[in-house]
């Protein structure tokens, strides 16, 4: 059921979709199918729990109390959580517990912010105070994705929540249960009705809708660069902020005088943590000409290595695809990649050994010979596959990781951290990692170049994208009355 104004509510038609395990196929749960119809509900009681100042207006340290509240309930059920988000998005649970331990920080985090956020005052010319206040922006929308749901909802919810903002939030249509939880779990921390609403559904109806609602002061969006686009323009129709966390293909840049293990090491991480389904998957490897067959020799060394399988399983390293269509997806770019002349070195097939034939499993998969304009190189495919390309120098590296429509991260494997912060200056994206890759913090600004998206998550930039300043003037003096003279007077 949808959570609508503090209470668990079901579609006014009655309409349900299923959540099924895409490492088995089994189904897991029955959710609300909304629309319309729920979208304009929640978005009614966000604005009115907004416009009452229950959570808007009350005293910061009752909201940083609250959101702390709630990160200790969210570190207590992190088991059980990880195991519903292990299930539903078939990602390993080793991965799903470390990425879910890191949630709490970010609501400390982001309540913090608020809790010591200085207003200012400027130097205003003449017999005034004038100073400066962050207010909230008032009913934002959240759209999210299924391959980090309650990473990216976090990253979104706890910035807007703790600058004193209501929410509706649109989870993905394959990964709706956890959104759900902590929905619940957010009231019983002390955040109020109406405060954080959930409405699930899918995208073409639920999330169309929301985005176009013109009662959003702001609309947040991750997920895939076209449906950026798309909510991009119906938000801006409504002249509502829009912030778009959109596709990727980073390159991994590994230099001549890398420790190539460790780069193989870096380079395998990059490329199939999630089974490739991040937005930041190293899926262009770029090594020195000369060093190349050494390179892909430890890269497929490791990857065959990998033991797929049920994603709940300690010894597992890599799940399902999320989906039969990202399956197909992966294939169909395996057979474009044969055709332009790449060569797979390993994987390049469906996974079907065993258990494995009941989910949507697939081998990682490593390309040599890939040119740069191929489109195994230039897409983001999404899957468990890599591409390795050579470089005869450093301008070369440079300008093949630049040649791409994305920008979101990158990174530079090296013995010498200086030349790599050097060459990290001329990469066009918004964060380089150098001697790691897939590294965040709630400190971290976060957010890409190109068609990576616009806007920034995280850090004290992404807090204040969820405040708008107003200012104050305040006259020191006697009022002049202005039509009482014909002298000329200042206006400022
Ligand atoms: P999608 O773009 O398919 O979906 C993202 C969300 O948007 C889902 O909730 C989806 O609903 C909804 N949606 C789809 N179409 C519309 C529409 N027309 N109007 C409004 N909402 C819509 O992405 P995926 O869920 O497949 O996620 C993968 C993508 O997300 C990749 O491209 C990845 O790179 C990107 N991503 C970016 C990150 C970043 O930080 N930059 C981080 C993680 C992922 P439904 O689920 O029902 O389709």
């Amino acid at each position: 059921m949808h959570v609508i104004d503090g209470r668990e509510t079901p579609s006014a038609d009655g309409r349900s979709f299923e959540v099924r395990n895409p490492a088995t196929g089994a189904l897991v749960e029955r959710v609300a199918e909304g629309g319309a119809t729920e979208i304009a509900r929640a978005v009614d009681a966000a604005q009115r729990a907004f416009d009452d100042g229950r959570w808007s207006r009350i005293a910061v340290r009752e909201r940083y109390r609250v959101l702390n509240r709630l990160a200790q309930m969210l570190e207590d059920a992190l088991p059980s959580l990880s195991l519903l988000e292990s299930t539903c998005t078939g990602r390993p649970l080793r991965e799903m517990r470390a990425q879910l331990s890191r949630l709490p920080e970010f609501y400390r985090y982001f309540a913090a912010l608020a809790r010591t956020a200085e207003d200012t005052i400027t130097p205003f010319e003449g017999p005034y105070l004038s100073y400066v206040r962050r207010v909230p922006l008032g009913v934002i929308g959240q759209i999210t994705p299924w391959n980090h749901p309650l990473l990216i909802l976090t990253k979104k919810l706890a910035p807007a929540l703790a600058a004193g903002n209501t929410v509706v939030v649109k989870p993905s249509e394959h990964t709706p249960l956890t959104t759900l939880q902590l929905a619940k779990m957010a009231l019983e921390a002390g955040v109020p009705p109406g405060v954080f609403n959930v409405v699930t559904g899918f995208g073409g109806e639920a999330g169309r809708a929301l985005a176009s609602h013109p009662g959003l002061a702001k609309l947040d969006l991750t997920g895939g660069t076209e449906t950026g686009r798309i909510v991009a323009q119906t938000a801006g129709a409504n002249l509502v902020r829009v912030n778009c966390e959109l596709g990727g293909k980073a390159p991994v840049i590994v230099l001549p005088d890398a420790d190539l293990e460790k780069a193989a090491a870096g380079a395998i991480f990059a490329a199939f943590i999630a089974t490739g389904q991040t937005c930041i998957a190293g899926a262009r490897i770029l090594v020195h000409e000369s060093q190349a067959q050494d390179l892909i020799e430890r890269m497929v060394a490791r990857a065959v290595s990998l033991r797929l399988g049920d994603p709940l399983l300690a010894q597992t390293q890599l799940g399902p695809l999320i989906s039969e269509r990202q399956l197909q997806r992966t294939e169909e770019y395996v057979a474009i990649g044969k055709r332009e002349g790449a060569e797979v070195q390993c994987g390049g097939r469906r996974a079907t050994k065993g258990v494995l034939g009941k989910g949507f499993f697939y081998e990682p998969t490593v390309f040599a010979d890939v040119r740069s304009s191929m489109r195994i190189a230039q897409d983001e495919i999404f899957g468990p596959v890599t591409c390795v390309l050579t470089y005869k120098d450093l301008d070369e590296a440079v300008r093949i990781a630049n040649d791409i429509p994305f920008g979101l991260g990158a990174s530079i494997w090296t013995s010498d951290a200086a030349k790599g912060m050097r060459l990290s200056e001329r990469l066009n994206c918004g964060v380089v990692w150098i001697n790691d890759h897939h590294r965040i913090d709630p400190s971290l600004p976060w957010g890409g170049t190109k068609d990576s998206g616009m806007g920034r998550e995280c850090g004290i930039e992404g807090y204040r994208e969820y405040t708008q300043t107003k200012s104050i003037v305040v006259n020191l003096e006697e009022p002049v009355d202005w039509y009482a003279t014909t002298e000329t007077l200042r206006l400022s």
